[in-house]
C-alpha cells in the first residue's frame, strides 16, 4: 500500500512567507526540498529566527537520500545547520548557492562533515526512485533552479521561487523551453511559488532599477547608504553598476554582506572590480558624494546596521545630514511597523530616506498572477499545489488556477504540515503532522515555546508582580502579611490600595479552601491574576514564591 502512494509534504513555507521547505516521499525514500528560516514577526520578543519543525524527520532519519536547495536566499538556505543536526544526506546546489550555504556551515564549524555536490540547470540526477531535472529559474539571485521530479507516480514540478523577466541582471531568463516541454510530456502536479499572487499583472524586470538607481544617485549629494538582504546578489550587482555610472566606490558592512560579496565575486558571480571596493575605514575618509555603503538592515531588525544606524549607537560611524539611505528590498509581512520606526528615526537623523513605493528602488524576484499563468500554461499540470505564501497568497493563487480551468477538486490548498498523497494518479490529503514554529533564541533551538513567548509579552504589555508568601511549615498558613512588589505594571500611587485589597484577597486563598489538590503557589497565582484583571483589566505576569519557617 504504501509503495504506491507519493507523498508531498509541506514543512514550512505553506501558510507563511519564510522557513520554506519539503520533502517529498516515497516508500523508503524522502527527498528534502530547501531548508529556509523565518524571521520573527515583532509580536515574538526575543526570538532570532524561526526553523521548520523537524519532528517528522526525526523519526525517519535513515530514509533521507538528499537534500536540494533552489538557491542561496535566507527562507530557503538558512535552516540548514539545524537540518544537518537531524539528518545525514548529501546536499545538491547550484554553484553560487553552493558557495552561500559553504559561507554558513564554516561559520558553524560543519563544512567538513558535510557531503556537498554541485549542480547547474540542464543536469539529470537519480536519488533513489526520484529523477530530477533542474532548470534555471530567474529570480532575485542568480543561478536558481526549480526541479522536475519524475516519480513512479509521475512528473511533479517545483518552481522554487521565480519570475519570467525578459531582461534579468545576469541576462540569463527562466528556461520556458523546459517547462514546456514538461507540459508536453504530462504533469501530475505543480508546486508553484504564491508569493505575489494577490499582485495583478507582471512584475517588472530587475532592468527598470537602473533608472531609478540612476535618478536616486544624481540627486545626493552626499553619502548613500543602501541597505537590501546580503543574498539579494543581483541588487548588489545593480549597485555596482550604477557606482561606475556615477564614479562611487562601494563598501560593504556586515559580516553577512562582507561574506556573501566574497563568496559571490570569488565564484563570477558579483561583477565588481577591485577598485571599486574600499574598506569601510577608508570610505569614511573619503569624499561623502564618492561613497556607497552597502549594509543590511532593511526589516527594521533593532540590531542590524540600519536599526543601530537610526538609533546612533552603531560603533563605526553615525548618519549624517546629507546621507541618502535607500531601502532596496520589500518588508516582509508583519515587519512594517518596525521599519517605518527605523525610516523615522533615519529622518530624524538627517538622512534623506528613500523607500518603496514612493520610489521605485525595489523590484519583487516573485511572480505576479500573469506570470503565475503562464506557468500553468507551459506546464499544463493535472493538479496545482500552491507554495510559497501566507494563506491569502495560496488562496488567491488556486482562484486564478480555477479560471484557467483547473477543476476545484485538483487544487490543494493546504498549509504545513498536511502532507498530499497521490495513490493511483488520484489526490487526497494524509494525516497531520508537526508544522509549527520551532523558535531560535541565542544558543537555544526550541527551548522556547509558545508559553515563553506569551509570558514575554505580557511582561513587555503589562509588567511584573512578584508575590512573597511566608508560611507555617506545618498548618501551611501565613505567618505574615504576602509582599508584593511590582515592575511595569501600575504607578505606585495607584498600587498601594489595589495591592492592600490584593493582600487580603491572598490571605482569603490561603485560608478559604485547605483542601485544594494544588500547590498554595499555583492557587496564589490564578487567583491573584483573575484579582488583578478585574481590578486594572491588564494581564502582568505573576510570580509567587513562598518560603517556609
Ligand atoms: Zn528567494
Ligand atoms: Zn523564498
Amino acid at each position: 500500500m504504501a509503495a504506491k502512494t507519493l507523498r508531498i509534504i509541506p514543512l514550512g513555507g505553506l501558510g507563511e512567507v519564510g522557513k520554506n521547505m519539503m520533502a517529498i516521499e516515497y516508500g523508503e525514500n524522502i527527498l528534502i526540498i530547501d531548508a529556509g528560516i523565518m524571521f520573527p514577526e515583532n509580536d515574538m520578543l526575543g526570538i532570532d529566527y524561526i526553523i521548520p519543525d523537524f519532528g517528522y524527520l526525526r523519526e525517519r532519519t535513515g530514509l533521507v537520500r538528499g537534500i536540494i536547495i533552489t538557491h542561496g536566499h535566507e527562507d530557503h538556505t538558512g535552516a540548514i545547520r539545524h537540518l544537518l543536526d537531524v539528518v545525514t544526506a548529501p546536499i545538491y546546489a547550484t554553484r553560487l548557492t553552493r558557495g552561500l550555504l559553504e559561507v554558513k556551515l564554516r561559520r558553524g564549524g560543519m563544512l567538513e562533515d558535510v557531503d556537498m555536490h554541485t549542480i547547474e540547470a540542464g543536469d539529470k540526477l537519480s536519488i533513489g526512485p526520484f529523477d530530477l531535472e533542474f532548470f534555471h529559474v530567474c529570480h532575485s539571485i542568480p543561478d536558481g533552479v526549480g526541479l522536475g521530479i519524475t516519480t513512479p507516480s509521475g512528473l511533479i514540478v517545483h518552481s522554487g521561487d521565480y519570475k519570467f523577466d525578459h531582461t534579468p541582471v545576469d541576462g540569463w531568463p527562466t528556461d520556458f523551453g523546459k517547462l514546456a516541454d514538461f507540459g508536453s510530456r504530462g504533469v501530475l502536479a505543480l508546486l508553484a511559488d504564491s508569493t505575489n499572487s494577490d499582485r495583478t499583472g507582471w512584475t517588472p524586470s530587475e532592468a527598470t532599477l537602473d533608472t531609478a538607481f540612476d535618478s536616486v544617485f544624481r540627486a545626493a549629494q552626499g553619502r548613500i547608504l543602501i541597505g537590501t538582504f546580503a543574498s539579494l546578489i543581483s541588487r548588489i550587482q545593480q549597485v555596482a553598476n550604477a557606482a561606475r555610472r556615477h564614479n562611487r566606490v562601494m563598501s560593504f558592512v556586515g559580516t553577512s554582506m562582507v561574506e556573501n560579496a566574497r563568496m559571490a565575486r570569488k565564484l563570477g558571480y558579483l561583477d565588481i572590480s577591485d577598485e571599486f571596493i574600499v574598506p569601510l575605514e577608508q570610505a569614511l575618509q573619503m569624499k561623502p558624494s564618492r561613497v556607497i555603503i552597502m549594509c543590511t538592515g532593511t526589516q527594521g531588525e533593532p540590531m542590524s546596521i540600519l536599526g543601530r544606524l537610526s538609533k546612533g549607537t552603531y560603533r563605526a560611524f553615525d548618519i549624517q545630514p546629507g546621507d541618502t539611505v535607500i531601502l532596496s528590498s520589500a518588508p516582509i509581512p508583519g515587519n512594517e511597523e518596525m521599519i517605518h520606526r527605523t525610516i523615522n528615526r533615519l529622518f530624524q537623523r538627517g538622512a534623506d530616506v528613500r523607500y518603496e513605493p514612493i520610489e521605485p528602488i525595489h523590484v519583487s524576484g516573485h511572480a505576479s498572477r500573469e506570470e503565475s499563468k503562464l506557468l500553468l500554461q507551459l506546464v499544463k499540470p493535472k493538479y496545482l499545489i500552491p507554495i510559497h505564501g501566507e494563506l491569502r497568497h495560496l488562496k488567491q493563487h488556486a482562484k486564478l488556477a480555477e479560471e484557467m480551468g483547473i477543476p476545484p477538486e485538483n487544487i490543494a490548498v493546504v498549509e504545513n504540515g498536511t502532507p498530499i498523497e497521490f495513490t493511483d494518479g488520484k489526490l487526497s490529503l494524509g494525516e497531520r503532522i508537526p508544522g509549527g514554529y520551532v523558535f531560535v533564541d541565542g544558543s537555544g533551538v526550541g527551548d522556547v515555546g509558545p508559553r515563553v513567548i506569551r509570558e514575554r509579552e505580557s511582561l513587555a504589555r503589562d509588567g511584573i508582580v512578584a508575590v512573597h508568601l511566608m508560611l507555617d511549615r506545618k498548618t501551611e498558613k501565613l505567618l505574615c502579611d504576602p509582599e508584593i512588589v511590582s515592575k511595569g505594571f501600575v504607578f505606585t500611587r495607584d498600587a498601594e490600595i489595589l495591592f492592600e485589597d490584593a493582600r487580603r484577597h491572598i490571605r482569603e486563598v490561603i485560608e478559604g479552601n485547605e483542601n485544594e489538590e494544588d500547590e498554595i503557589e499555583e492557587r496564589v497565582e490564578r487567583e491573584l491574576a483573575r484579582f488583578l484583571k478585574s481590578r486594572t483589566r491588564r494581564r502582568p505576569v505573576i510570580f509567587v514564591f513562598a518560603s517556609v519557617s
